[in-house]
């Protein structure tokens, strides 16, 4: 059923929430900003409101773009995606590093690794992982409100001698909303004032009942610092991802998702993409949010120019017309007048929804229920 939030309700028309709310009360309705209202019950209020609704469902010019079905013979199994969250400082960045830097073959030692926002690494049980280096809970949180699910796993960093804080209870309640499953990493265990215990203790408070103490949720003995219980952490990943049976089909054409994009002064638009489902391969077209692009080079997580990228591997594209956005999704079209089709139209909905925004443009409220 098509719903909508009344704070977005309210946004789209450059309303106050409180008005609505107070529109709802008059129709004997009670309602808090975040509640959720049904279309029919939005699209009164917004003409209450003076505004011209145009109910829009989802897209023909988008039809068949995104989640076409991998059909069941060309499954192979795939790496975890896994994204590391946590409290402010208690070693997200620090245990990326490390992993990262346990899993550099000596011949790579001296080169330069680049930083493209994500990596793979190989469990010392032989299996790939590919780690997302999120900048924090608010992009994890962009990627889900645009409909991006990323991650497979979600990594707990709890500080040893910190214990449970609110950016982890945070992380909880996300990692649960998006229904991932969690693995907790105690971090710092090198330090004197180090307390796994009580990290555990607490946990049970928010209902995460790990492993040694009879529950089902994984838990490692980490320290970033020294690289004590990383090799034990990188197996249990693999071992959840296991469980997990992820299989994606590399025979089909690329879907993905923007994990980050910048505007290089020599490259032009780069864009890492996380590829999902299918193989992307340089010669491709592909969109991602209003902007498309032949794919001139493809550039994985050690700097070097690959010719594709199958399911879970994270690649920079070059060859944008534009930058795209972190959380658009990424498709390859079958030709240029396919990608232009697509990206006018997201382009003239953005153009829309931000008039809308500013109030302008005769009050249009557009494309209410998506
Ligand atoms: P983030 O905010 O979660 O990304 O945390 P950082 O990785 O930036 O780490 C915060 C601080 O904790 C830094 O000073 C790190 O050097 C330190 N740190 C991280 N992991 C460990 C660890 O395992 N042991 C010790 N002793 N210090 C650590
Ligand atoms: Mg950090």
């Amino acid at each position: 059923p098509e719903t909508i939030t009344i704070q977005e309700l309210a946004n789209r028309m450059s309303e106050r929430g409180v008005d609505v709310i107070k529109l709802l009360m008059k129709q004997g309705q009670m309602h808090k900003i975040t509640d959720v209202i049904d279309a029919d019950t939005a699209q009164l209020i917004a003409e209450e409101l003076g505004h011209t609704v145009r109910r829009v469902a989802e897209s023909d010019v988008e039809e068949g773009l995104f989640d076409t079905p991998d059909v069941d013979d060309n499954l192979i199994s795939r790496p975890p995606v896994v994204t590391i969250m946590g409290h402010v400082d208690h070693g997200k960045t620090s245990l990326l590093d490390a992993i990262r830097k346990t899993n550099v073959v000596s011949g790579e030692a001296g080169g330069i690794t680049q930083h493209i926002g994500a990596y793979q690494v190989t469990s010392p049980l032989g299996g790939k992982i590919t780690f997302i280096d999120t900048p924090g809970h608010a992009a994890f949180t962009a990627m889900r409100a645009r409909g991006a699910k990323v991650t497979d796993i979600v990594v707990l960093v709890v500080a040893a001698d910190d214990g449970v804080m609110p950016q982890t209870v945070e992380a909880i309640t996300h990692a649960q909303a998006a229904g991932v499953p969690l693995i907790i990493a105690i971090n710092k265990i090198d330090k004197p004032d180090a307390n796994p215990q009580r990290v555990r203790t607490e946990l049970l408070q928010h209902s995460i009942v790990v492993e040694s103490m009879g529950g089902e949720t994984l838990e490692f003995e980490v320290s970033a610092k020294t690289g004590d219980g990383l090799e034990t952490l990188l197996e249990g990943l693999q071992l959840q991802a296991e469980i997990l049976d992820l299989k994606a089909n590399p025979e089909r054409s690329a879907e993905g998702t923007v994990i980050e994009a910048k505007l290089d002064r020599g490259r032009g638009p780069v864009a890492t993409v996380l590829v999902q489902r299918g193989t992307l391969r340089t010669g491709d077209i592909v969109v991602a949010g209003a902007e498309w692009g032949r794919v001139r080079a493809l550039i994985n997580d050690l700097g070097a120019a690959v010719k594709e990228a199958a399911p879970s591997v994270p690649v920079e594209i070059l060859g944008f017309n534009g930058t795209p956005e972190a959380g658009d999704r990424v498709a390859v079209v079958e030709s240029e007048a396919r990608a232009r089709e697509v990206t006018e139209y997201r382009t003239r909905q953005k153009r829309e929804r931000q008039a809308a925004r500013m109030g302008s443009a005769g009050r249009t409220l557009v494309d209410m229920m998506r």
